[in-house]
């Protein structure tokens, strides 16, 4: 090869090197993590420019927009200088989402999708769905709008229209009822000219079924196409890609089934099976050579997967050794566990060893990283959050980017509701004016915005295209008719200053000209701060100031819309990453805090019904592990609150294969229960914050006082005393069976019992009177 490409192959190992070297044709990489996938991927494309592939004919999909960026920018460095980053430039990259927003947006049209549709979020799906329901007549109480949305989506993952899904898919009532909200669904979608997620895998799918002349197109197009994450593709992706390479036939994928976490959102591992099946003449290389971890931290990784039974076993080493073992800590709660991390960080930090943005503390659930977050902050580390409230999803970015969404396409009710209902507020149209209307454009099959131009008489129903001839036009009040008519007015002045300005501009004009910057300058703090955030969409803007606004608008609310959590992530701060295992995959921390390994977290209680469930958070932990460069620590809480209840739950069932040696803490023996059992407990939160775990007896009351005034219990002060004594989680030593933790006190007439986990493994209940415990 070249010369100048010779960076493309340095230091890439055998099966590494016979990936990304492997002639035209299909190409599947199945390995473990770390083991440089994702890193042949991307030297993968780099060779194929260097064999004289035109960018332009290449295609490449990763799970995050953040990993695209950081591929095109790898690969700018190993093709080199400028014309690397010319090269780079070209070559399609991104998420499954937003290379089919692209597709729809050229192409769409041909099945009925306009150029100018607005991409809607969660919130506003919930919206539409709540809708639909409304007007069927249903009650949102009844039929939670969560689940139809899980139905709906599902239903489109699997390539459902609402037609088929009534044929195919209904098997409940329950069913029957999403079937039909779904219809009404995907009518209003069309009306207000909006696509939600599902559907732009789903449409680009269906464009490509029915238009083969336009498939041919892409076909052309991307000649080389490239997989990242490829086992947690689903169905509709899975389709996408087959149709695009079925005939060229130059598909390369990496994946790993061990670390398939998105079954929830329909990834479907067997799309790993499919693959061989539908190109049986697949080249398959297994990479073994891990290249991230320590030996330590893999064999605990090891351990864990190797309890799934839907797996091919795997062989996976490296020649790392010589690390720290993995550590395992018992926290006595949240904050206790929350505190030991933000004093190792700072110890390990001021060794000078590692600097803030070498850690992650990684959960199962955001709201996890609240106690985490107060440690920080007391102990002053730096850290960065990954989830929890976005800065898209702060109300007054969502207010400003209803205007702007609306500029685009006015047709898309959900911000034109938005504005009409909360900025600033009321807009002196009521909710009597609004129901009159939406019962119009429901009626008509027009879009709430074509129903306010008639009824303001700006157009006529035939020339929004709705022919009822017998429909009467509601007549609104002369004030109503007024505020809508400024609210119209303002649009269509913001829509012409579009044509005018940049896009920054165009963001601050309208925030003056709608009022918005006014309705913000009380002073108050917050709404200083709410002024703030809407500014910094125009900083934000400045990236796409040098296009034509149409278009900058067109990308930038795209952009915004298929933003992921990790999208938003820093590299460059000294930070701390706190981060869901969910979001963590793909990524690489020197040291790893995994939090919270505990049996009704991680399995997560709402995982434990079934085994495949079970299996899948099994593979989270192993995701989790995984991350762990250099360090590994892993914690469970004997006590955890959990939304206002405390819960007392038992170590992880995944701490259970681990052989003890290859552990430095304590080993969880109560995590050694069999599979599917659900073995957590809890109980409400008592006013003063305290409660005891477990038993019929539940004693509420104050510091733990077990009587309160209309106690059935007679007073002893003796009693009272070994109440006081000894509660759950005391650290406690008894002579004979050495050191434990008080699992539960529970009172035997003038006595208590007390069971304690003793640290040899054994649990004992023993009177209190007579065990000669000792608090330590
Ligand atoms: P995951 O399954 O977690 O996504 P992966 O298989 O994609 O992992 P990569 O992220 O590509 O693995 O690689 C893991 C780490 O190992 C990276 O830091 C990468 O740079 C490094 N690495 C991979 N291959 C080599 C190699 N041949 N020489 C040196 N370092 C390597
Ligand atoms: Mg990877």
């Amino acid at each position: 090869y070249p010369d100048i490409y010779s960076s493309i192959l340095e230091g890439l190992n055998d099966k590494q090197l016979e990936a990304v070297t492997a002639p035209d044709g299909p190409v599947l990489v199945l390995a473990g993590p770390g083991s440089g996938k994702t890193r042949v991927l991307t030297h993968r494309i780099a060779f194929l420019l260097s064999q004289g592939v035109s960018p332009f004919n290449i295609l490449a999909v990763t799970f995050t927009n953040k990993a695209a960026r950081e591929m095109r920018e790898r690969i700018e460095r190993l093709v080199g200088g400028a014309f690397g980053s010319y090269e780079a430039r070209n070559i399609t990259m991104g998420t499954f989402h937003s290379i089919c927003s692209r597709v729809l947006r050229r192409d769409g049209g041909a099945i009925g999708i306009s150029p100018n549709f607005v991409i809607y979020d969660d919130d506003d799906q919930i919206r539409l769905i709540k809708q639909a329901l409304n007007e069927i007549g249903l009650d949102e109480k009844q039929y939670a709008p969560r689940s139809i949305q899980a139905r709906i989506s599902s239903a489109k993952s699997a390539l459902l229209d609402p037609e088929d899904y009534s044929s195919q898919g209904v098997s409940s009532y329950f069913d029957e009822i999403a079937a039909r909200v779904y219809r009404r669904y995907q009518q209003l979608l069309e009306i207000n000219q909006a696509v939600d997620f599902d559907d732009l895998l789903m449409k680009v799918v269906l464009l490509w079924k029915s238009y083969p002349d336009i498939l041919q197109q892409y076909r052309d197009r991307w000649q080389y196409v490239l997989v990242d994450e490829y086992q947690d593709t689903n169905r509709a992706q899975y389709m996408l890609i087959n149709l695009l390479t079925q005939e060229h036939r130059n598909i390369f994928v990496v994946g790993d089934e061990d670390q398939g976490i998105y079954s929830w959102r329909a990834a479907d591992i067997r799309n790993i099976l499919n693959f061989e099946r539908d190109y049986p003449e697949a080249k398959v290389i297994l990479l073994e050579q891990n290249y991230r971890s320590y030996q330590e931290i893999l064999d605990v990784a090891s351990h864990i997967i190797s309890s799934n039974r839907l797996r091919r076993p795997k062989k996976l080493w490296t020649n790392k050794s010589g690390g720290a073992l993995v550590r395992v800590r018992e926290a006595y709660d949240e904050q206790d566990e929350a505190s030991y991390i933000a004093r190792e960080i700072s110890r390990l930090t001021s060794l000078g060893e590692y600097t803030y943005s070498d850690f992650a503390v990684m959960y199962r659930t955001n709201s996890q990283s609240r106690p985490v977050e107060e440690a920080f902050s007391r102990y002053r580390i730096p850290y960065q959050i990954i989830g929890g409230t976005r800065f898209y999803e702060r109300r007054e970015v969502k207010d400003v980017l209803a205007y702007l969404r609306l500029i685009h396409n006015p047709h898309d009710a959900a911000s034109l509701r938005r504005i009409i209902e909360n900025t600033p507020s009321g807009r002196g149209i009521g909710k009597g004016t609004m129901k009159t209307l939406e019962d119009l454009a429901s009626r008509a099959h027009i879009s709430l915005w074509d129903a306010i131009e008639i009824a303001l008489g700006i157009k006529s129903l035939e020339e929004v295209g709705a022919f009822l001839p017998n429909l009467e036009i509601p007549k609104l009040q002369s004030k109503a008719k007024e505020s809508l008519k400024q609210l119209v007015g303002l649009i269509y002045e913001l829509r012409e200053q579009r044509d005018i300005l940049t896009l920054p501009h165009l963001i601050d004009t309208l925030l003056i000209k709608s009022g918005y910057a006014s309705f913000l300058s009380s002073g108050a703090e917050e709404d200083l701060e709410r002024l703030e955030n809407a500014r910094d969409l125009i900083s934000i803007a400045q990236d796409y100031a040098a296009i034509d606004t149409s278009e900058a608008l067109v990308e930038f609310l795209q952009e915004v819309a298929l933003q992921s959590d990790v999208d938003t992530m820093q590299n460059n701060g000294n930070q701390v990453t706190l981060i869901t295992l969910h979001a963590a995959k793909g990524l690489e921390y020197k040291v790893v805090f995994i939090i919270g390994f505990e049996e009704g977290l991680l399995p997560h209680a709402r995982s434990m019904d079934r085994e495949s469930d079970i299996e899948e958070e099994c593979r989270l932990a192993y995701v989790g592990v995984t991350r762990a460069m250099e360090k590994l620590y892993i914690s469970y809480a004997f006590h955890r609150n959990v939304f206002g209840a405390t819960q007392t739950n038992v170590p992880s069932r995944f701490l259970a294969n681990i052989p003890p040696d290859l552990l430095d803490g304590s080993l969880p023996s109560l995590g050694r229960r069999g599979p599917g059992r659900l073995t957590s407990t809890t109980s409400p939160r008592t006013p003063s914050g305290s409660t005891y775990p477990g038993g019929a007896r539940n004693y509420s009351g104050q510091s733990y006082r077990p009587f309160p005034s209309n106690s059935n219990f007679v007073s002893s002060s003796n009693l009272e005393r070994i109440i006081q004594e000894y509660k759950p989680g005391d650290r406690v030593r008894h002579p004979k069976f050495g050191e434990g933790v008080v699992l539960k006190v529970e009172i035997q007439g003038e006595d208590a019992e007390v069971e304690v986990r003793f640290a040899a493994g054994s649990t004992k209940k023993l009177l209190a009177s007579m065990a000669r415990l000792q608090k330590i």
